[in-house]
């Protein structure tokens, strides 16, 4: 197909809601009332003062809370219809830890239409080679050799995106509007 592209795509944040199991999990743990939307920078321990660095970052260290992760509202349908128009990978920046945990989640669970040897594991994702990145993570881009869809979250909201070259996208459906 002449129009096939390489897509490469963020799965935190981007296909699955890591931030708002995260938050969640926090808020039911500990009694908190952080709500999602006010989680404006990369750093979510600065959303949790009362807690201590290691106690917001525990979860994420913890294989049991990967297995609480859902899809992304919208993303399913559309990212399996890229799957078979595209060459899709998976993008992601994740610990060793709890990565066999993310990812069984992800493949068996969620996308169960993807396989194994689409996944790429990388924090420097400039490395990694595409036609596109949908990612929510600013720092992805810069420097990468792809087009850049931002996938908006709150903790990237106060970046310009237009001044990065970037292509802000709110929905799924606007992201296979671009790509399908
Ligand atoms: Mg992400």
């Amino acid at each position: 197909m002449a129009d096939k592209k390489i897509v490469l795509c963020d799965a935190d944040d981007t296909i699955e809601n890591l931030c708002e199991t995260w938050v969640n999990y926090l808020n039911c743990q500990y009694g908190t009332k952080v709500a999602v939307d006010d989680v404006v920078d990369w750093d979510v321990s600065k959303f949790f003062p009362e807690l201590t660095k290691d106690q917001v970052y525990a979860p994420i260290y913890d294989k049991e809370f990967w297995k609480l992760i859902q899809p992304i509202d919208g993303c399913y349908e559309i990212l399996h219809k890229i799957n078979n128009k595209h060459s899709l990978y998976i993008v992601t920046a994740t610990n060793y830890q709890t990565c066999d945990t993310k990812i069984e989640r992800i493949i068996v669970d969620l996308f169960p239409f993807l396989q194994w040897s689409q996944f790429i594991i990388a924090s420097k994702k400039q490395l990694v080679h595409g036609d596109y990145l949908i990612d929510d993570g600013v720092h992805n881009f810069e420097g990468g050799h792809y087009k850049g869809i931002l996938f908006d979250r709150p903790h990237n909201r106060l970046f310009d995106d237009k001044a990065a070259g970037l292509t802000r996208v709110h929905t799924w459906d606007e992201i296979g509007d671009i790509l399908l």
